[in-house]
C-alpha cells in the first residue's frame, strides 16, 4: 500500500502510520559529530547515511545552520556532507528557492529531502500533482519530516535576545533545547531562556499550522521523551523497509517505544492541532 491521504483529527494526532520504533544510531562517526557530550540520537542522519552509501537515493536535501538562527538547504551526495548538515535547524530555510534548478541540472536521479511538516506537505503535492514541476518531482524518492512546535520569526527573537539578554546576533555561536530551555552560546558565555518566553517569537503562520509529526511525509522523527532517543514514524511501506534495513545494516539501533514516549508525542501533536484551532477562530 503507498502513501495514504491525510486526515488531520485530534482523536487521531499521529494519523496514518505503519510503525513507531525507539531509535539511536549505531553509527560512530554520527557520535563523534554529536560531539563528546554524545547521549544519543543521530538517528535521521544515520539514515541518510544508509541511504547514499547502499546507492537507495543519488542525494539528500537537508537544511544546514551557517550560524546562529540561519541555515540554507544543501544537496549532499557524500558522507562527509551529510554529516557537516548534522544539528538542530530553528528557522524555516527557503526550501524551494532554486531547488529545482539544481535537481534538474545535476547528475543525480532519486533524492530524499528532509524538511519540516509544512515542506513535507507542499513535496508530497509536488510528488501527486507535477504539474509543471514534472522533472523535480520525479526525483522524490522519500520525504522525512522533522518534528515542529514552530519556527522563530528570526528578526524578531534576535531582537528580544539582544534586548533581555544583551547578546548581539553576530555573536551567537550555537542554540540547543535542555529540557524547558533553550541554551544560546555566545562568544561570551551562555543564555538560558525558557521556551516559554520564547514562543512568543514564532512565525506567524506556524500558529495556524496543525501538523506536529509530519503527516504528509513517508518517514516522520523527533525527540522521544527518553533521552538521547528518536522517535520513529514510518507512514509508508517504503520508510518501513529503509528503517529496518538502516538497522540491519548497523546504522541504527531500533527498540519498541514505551508507552511514556508516545504519550507525549500524541499530547503535543493533538495540543498543536487545537492551537490551529483557536488562531484560526481569530482570523477568520
Ligand atoms: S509550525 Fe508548521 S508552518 Fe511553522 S515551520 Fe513548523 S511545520 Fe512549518
Amino acid at each position: 500500500m503507498a502513501y495514504q491521504p491525510v486526515v488531520i483529527d485530534p482523536e487521531n494526532p499521529l494519523g496514518y502510520y505503519t510503525g513507531i520504533y525507539l531509535a539511536q544510531t549505531a553509527d560512530e562517526r554520527v557520535k563523534r559529530k554529536l560531539g563528546p557530550d554524545y547521549k544519543g540520537g543521530g538517528a535521521v542522519t544515520s539514515i541518510l547515511l544508509y541511504l547514499v552509501e547502499h546507492g537507495v537515493v543519488d542525494a539528500v536535501v537537508v537544511a544546514r545552520r551557517k550560524k546562529g538562527l540561519y541555515g540554507e538547504t544543501i544537496i549532499a551526495k557524500t558522507p562527509e556532507e551529510i554529516l557537516e548538515a548534522t544539528g538542530p535547524k530553528w528557522s524555516i530555510v527557503p526550501y524551494t528557492l532554486g531547488l529545482r534548478e539544481k535537481l534538474t541540472s545535476m547528475d543525480v536521479g532519486r533524492v530524499a529531502f528532509v524538511g519540516l511538516p509544512c515542506q513535507a506537505q507542499f513535496l508530497r503535492q509536488v510528488k501527486m500533482f507535477p504539474l509543471m514541476e514534472s522533472d523535480f518531482s520525479k526525483k522524490i524518492y522519500l520525504i522525512i519530516s522533522l518534528f515542529c512546535m514552530g519556527t522563530f520569526a528570526v528578526e524578531s527573537f534576535l531582537n528580544y535576545i539582544k534586548k533581555s539578554y544583551h547578546v548581539s546576533p553576530d555573536e551567537i555561536e550555537n542554540i540547543s533545547i535542555n529540557g524547558d530551555e533553550l541554551v544560546v552560546k555566545h562568544v561570551r558565555g551562555e543564555i538560558r531562556i525558557p521556551i516559554r518566553d520564547a514562543l512568543f517569537h514564532l512565525q506567524h503562520g506556524c500558529l495556524t499550522c496543525p501538523d506536529y509529526t509530519g503527516l504528509f511525509a513517508d518517514l516522520s522523527a523527533g525527540k522521544a521523551l527518553k533521552p538521547g532517543f528518536t522517535l520513529l514514524i514510518t507512514r509508508t511501506k517504503l520508510a518501513d523497509k529503509i528503517v529496518r534495513e538502516a538497522s540491519n545494516t548497523g546504522y541504527l539501533k531500533l527498540s519498541e517505544p514505551d508507552e511514556e514516549s508516545l504519550r507525549i508525542v500524541i499530547e503535543k501533536a493533538r495540543e498543536k492541532i487545537m492551537r490551529s484551532y483557536k488562531y484560526l477562530s481569530t482570523v477568520l
